[in-house]
């Protein structure tokens, strides 16, 4: 075993033994491993060792890197998208965690009716409100799934956070707990079309400490792949 696979590996342990903490089933968590930056070479290093899904934060890396792999792989946009780029992934990507505008909501249901797909989206909420990250505030979230519920092939399956960088996981506790509560909150509203039950969080700093709260979908990169 290579690196990427032994540091893979030790994420999948890691993620199992989170999931028995919090009791729950460690089939409910997806694993995305986030290559951005990284060669092809070692995206099929993790390949060969059975993984499927990665994700990527930027358009044209996607778009380069999804040509040079086989076409099981699920792919995932994890960064800032920009309203004219919606074109040229709408009918490649599995799901957009990153949705934060209604207007980019609107210009993903567009592409998508041109390309003949419905799209699965999140919506990014910036729960610990840094000046510097994209997102919904928590009190946005509600009136924006309303707006995007009745936007033609586009789905809305959850909500995705991007907590702060810390130096102890556990600090971040709060707004992957706030994240869950939310979905939850929206949930309860019986929106029209609207399940949400997917929660992106966790990164490699506290993937685990997002599993124990919830997440349904971490986003690991540094942690498989290295540092950048
Ligand atoms: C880069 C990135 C990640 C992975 O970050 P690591 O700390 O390297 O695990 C996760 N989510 C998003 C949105 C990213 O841009």
């Amino acid at each position: 075993m290579n690196l990427v696979q032994e540091q893979l590996n030790e994420v999948r342990q890691k993620i199992v033994q989170a999931c028995e903490r919090a009791g729950r089933n460690p089939s409910e968590v997806k694993l995305i491993a986030v290559s951005k930056t990284k060669p092809v070479s070692m995206i099929e290093e993790a390949i060969a060792c059975g993984q499927t899904v990665f994700g990527e934060n930027k358009v044209q890396e996607l778009c380069d890197k999804i040509p040079q792999l086989p076409a099981n792989l699920e792919w995932h946009l994890i960064g800032h998208l920009q309203r004219n780029k919606v074109k040229y992934i709408v009918d490649k990507v599995a799901l957009i965690h990153s949705v934060d505008t209604v207007r980019l909501a609107k210009q993903i249901s567009q592409e998508a009716i041109k390309a003949g797909v419905t799209v699965q989206i999140l919506l990014e909420v910036n729960v610990a409100r840094e000046e510097s990250k994209f997102g919904f505030m928590e009190e946005e979230v509600e009136e924006a799934v309303r707006e995007i519920a009745a936007f033609p092939n586009i789905q809305i399956v959850g909500l995705m956070t991007i907590a702060p960088f810390v130096a102890d996981p556990e600090e971040n506790r709060i707004y992957f707990k706030k994240l869950h509560q939310l979905c939850v909150d929206i949930n309860k509203k019986n929106i029209d079309n609207i399940r949400m039950s997917e929660l992106s969080m966790g990164m490699t700093g506290d993937y685990e400490v997002a599993i124990e709260e919830g997440a349904t979908m971490v986003r690991v990169g540094t942690g498989i792949f290295g540092t950048r």
